[in-house]
């Protein structure tokens, strides 16, 4: 889209008019590219579940129909790649939500430790089942964010459910609460989550909150999760002027902080 047209400038005067047109287009086909991409993969991410479960259903019909032991194994894998399907759907919905309301300012207050302890609390069955240990320190603390208290729960929910599926089983996540060290005015706080998991390569750390990214390994592909967990909460964080950022290091933990704005 390079195409100047320097209206209104008369000689000696800069096409600011002109420049702002350039960059409204440029812009907007990014935006919109983005779209497309965004439906290709949701589209392609929906359709491999689904083409699973149409190739149950036709075995079922067809060479496995008097076939018992197969009829209950079919259906469980069946009703995995539904649960599958509909957890996408979901995830897609919040993320729209979130979108929507990007350029509205939170307004909100939430004290923080109320809301990780109630996070660990609502995540007790995932972190039992793996035999993980979650704490918050301090478990009380006076700290309050300025922010919309779902969106922010989301965006805990999401880190530390994250630490306890990718964690090490029988293993530790230690979620911090603290006035934020690099902040010299004291207006920030930053949470921090830390797993004793496998950690993540270095490569894929910038990568990480990009819709549907997932580091391919083993693990990650028995849990099957949406890959949207951290752009949903990058999105969330967004828009409350808060920071993601993460630390890993391979065999030993990765540390996922966020920084949020003081409620006053
Ligand atoms: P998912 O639904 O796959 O969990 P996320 O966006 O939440 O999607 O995470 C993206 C990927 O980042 C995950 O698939 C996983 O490979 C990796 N990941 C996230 N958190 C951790 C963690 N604490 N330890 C190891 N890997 C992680």
């Amino acid at each position: 889209i390079a195409t100047v047209a320097p209206f209104g400038g008369e000689a000696g005067q800069p096409a600011v008019a002109a420049l702002i047109t350039i960059h409204d287009e440029s812009e907007q086909h990014r935006a919109l590219e983005m779209r497309t991409d965004f439906v290709a993969n949701a589209s392609h991410e929906l359709r491999t579940p689904l083409a699973s479960v149409r190739g149950f259903i036709e075995t079922l019909q067809g060479p496995a129909r008097n076939d018992e032991v197969a009829h209950d194994r079919f259906l469980k894998i069946m009703a995995e790649q539904a649960e599958r399907m509909t957890r996408l759907i979901d995830d897609l919905l919040l993320l729209s939500r979130v979108e929507e309301k990007a350029n509205l300012n939170p307004t909100g207050q939430v004290r923080l430790s109320e809301l990780l302890n109630e996070v660990v609390r609502a995540l007790t069955p995932v972190s039992e089942e793996r035999q993980i240990t979650i704490t918050v320190e301090p478990e009380s603390s006076p700290l309050v964010a300025k922010g919309e208290r779902d969106e922010l729960f989301q965006v805990f929910h999401n880190l530390i459910e994250n630490a306890v599926k990718y964690g090490r089983v029988g293993g530790s996540v230690k979620v911090h609460l603290r006035e934020s060290e690099r902040d010299p005015s004291k207006k920030r706080v930053a949470v921090t989550v830390t797993d004793d998991g496998p950690g993540i390569a270095p490569e894929h750390l910038p990568r990480l909150t990009e819709r549907f990214y997932r580091v391919s390994t083993e693990h990650s592909r028995r849990i099957g999760g949406t890959g949207l967990g951290l752009a949903i909460a990058k999105h969330i964080l967004t828009r409350h002027q808060g920071e993601l950022s993460v630390d890993s290091v391979v065999g030993r933990g990765t540390t996922f902080k966020v920084s949020l704005p003081k409620y006053k």
